[in-house]
């Protein structure tokens, strides 16, 4: 589809996010034809730089991101973006950074910290960036609580219409999401069994590798809980647990995800130290490499691990444990949805047989590659007759999608540009997301939970194993090194 608006204010253009996906982004889109001809970008950040240098400092990142490209089409991609230095905090320089340009069907995407969410938009309004048909992208995290989202959002919806707003979890965005939908919804096989009469349990589990950098004032305030549960991992679970929608329009689909949050109990604090754990990092390593522990700034208590089992009080979850965990400096990275089958009810095969029967299991695994697995148990194939021998089975349900994958940023630029909010978190999604969130926080301050230390390089504190699916190890208890 070609997309209508065709003129893009990148906020934050210096930042790593927008070095390392954005812009590459939009040069895919570009050399795919999907970008209008008169597409420009004009590029902000604080640093000082005129366009020639801030091409300077794009063009390599450019080449090292998309190795593949054409000179022809960076060199296109550059021609379109022009660098304007602006302090955020300043709305009337941002009036002024945008004045020349709001003629033009424009978005704004907002890829800096939080805090200067409302101070850009009140510049982009004065200087009339968000008139409509103007749309505002917006990443992730609104906020760290439901006040400070509570005051992003209605302040920001004085200026501009939610139905022009696009709110990113770039989860949404990939491969992987989008046929959680189709093989839920295109399928009677597995809806006919989603529910608590069949499903013990589901994981989701965020693991990185990666840590936190000790300058990193964000990750400092807001920790494992705030900064991945509340985005990508309870999207990830309203995915897997909303019921079908009507259609497939967007709102049809965000009025499910939302009464799945909504339906969240809340933690409460008598139950904190069953239902959930939290640990912070100390040095170890990873793939032999020696770590360093975190150390956050004085005065800041945050948890670099967090698991949380949550409970759906509907009629089709209740009963059903939902295992929420993420933490940094974990032995791999990888994301992955486990939904993990009831075993069966009569066991007709040789009793030592049982003791291997693994239960079914679909795997939604969305990094470090997307693809999907349904384990199943099966005959061990053999010639001799004799007793039948169970094997499990890993079914591969992902189609190939050959080399030219999409990433998610490009597909969610495409449907901010054309107006189709499905991949977006409407307002009140934020909004019922914080509550909960709000509650686990408020639950950990009320019961003292400890923080609980881990070498890096091991899956999280010793307590972490009972939130953890199959198939990743264990945590090593009794090394606290
Ligand atoms: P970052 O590397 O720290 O970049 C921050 C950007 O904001 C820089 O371009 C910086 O400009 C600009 N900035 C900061 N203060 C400013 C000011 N007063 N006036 C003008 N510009 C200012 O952050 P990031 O990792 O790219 O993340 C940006 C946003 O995306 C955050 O909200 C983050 O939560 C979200 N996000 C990031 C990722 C990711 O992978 N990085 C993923 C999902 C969501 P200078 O460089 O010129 O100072």
């Amino acid at each position: 589809t070609r997309a209508m608006h065709d003129t893009l204010f990148l906020f934050g253009a210096t930042g790593d996010l927008a070095q390392r996906y954005l812009f590459p982004s939009l040069l895919r889109l570009l050399g795919d034809g999907l970008l209008p001809e008169d597409f420009r970008i004009r590029a902000l950040a604080l640093s000082g730089h005129d366009t020639e240098a801030f091409h300077d400092i794009l063009r390599p990142r450019l080449q090292q991101a998309m190795p593949m490209a054409s000179q022809e089409d960076i060199a296109s991609l550059l021609r379109r973006i022009d660098y304007r230095s602006v302090d955020l905090r300043d709305v009337d320089s941002v009036a002024a950074a945008v004045s020349d340009l709001v003629d033009r069907r424009c978005v704004s995407y907002l890829a800096i910290p939080p805090g200067l969410y409302i101070s850009t938009c009140e510049g982009l309004a004065k200087g009339g960036a968000l008139a409509a048909p103007a749309r505002l992208m917006l990443e992730k995290p609104i906020g760290s609580d439901s006040e400070s989202a509570e005051e992003i959002i209605t302040t920001i919806g004085q200026w501009i219409d939610e139905d022009r707003v696009f709110r990113l979890d770039h989860y949404l965005g990939k491969a992987a999401v989008q046929n959680l939908i189709a093989l839920r919804f295109g399928n009677t096989l597995l809806e006919a069994v989603w529910n608590r009469n069949y499903i013990e349990s589901v994981h989701i589990l965020v693991a990185e590798s990666e840590g936190v950098d000790g300058r990193d004032a964000y990750y400092a305030r807001s920790g494992a809980l705030r900064d991945m549960v509340q985005s990508h991992i309870l999207q990830l679970l309203c995915m897997v647990a909303m019921e079908p929608p009507a259609s497939l329009e967007a709102d049809r689909i965000r009025d499910e995800k939302v009464k799945v949050l909504r339906a969240l109990r809340p933690l409460d604090a008598k139950h904190a130290a069953r239902d959930s754990v939290r640990g912070r990092y100390t040095a170890g390593s990873i793939n032999g490499q020696p770590a360093q522990a975190y150390q956050p700034p004085e005065g800041s208590d945050v948890e670099t691990f967090a698991g949380v089992t949550a409970h759906i009080d509907n009629w089709r979850w209740s009963g059903v444990p939902f295992h929420l965990v993420t933490g940094k400096r974990l032995p791999e990275r990888t994301t992955r949805v486990v939904v993990t089958l009831k075993p069966v009810t009569h066991w007709l095969f040789e009793r030592p047989q049982r003791a291997q029967a693994a239960p079914n299991r679909l795997v939604f695994q969305l990094q470090p590659q997307e693809n999907i697995e349904l384990g199943l148990m099966s005959s061990l194939a053999g010639p001799e007759w004799g007793a039948l021998e169970l094997q499990p089975l890993e079914l591969e349900l992902s189609v190939p999608t050959g080399l030219h994958r999409r990433i998610a940023y490009e597909r969610l630029f495409l449907d901010a540009f054309n107006g189709n909010h499905t991949l977006f978190v409407r307002d009140d999604e934020v909004r019922a997301a914080w509550a909960w969130i709000d509650s686990v926080a408020d639950a950990w301050k009320a019961a003292n939970l400890p923080l609980e230390p881990y070498p890096a390089g091991q899956w999280g504190p010793a307590n972490a194993v009972d939130f953890l699916p199959q198939g990743v190890d264990a945590p090593d208890s009794g090394a606290s090194e």
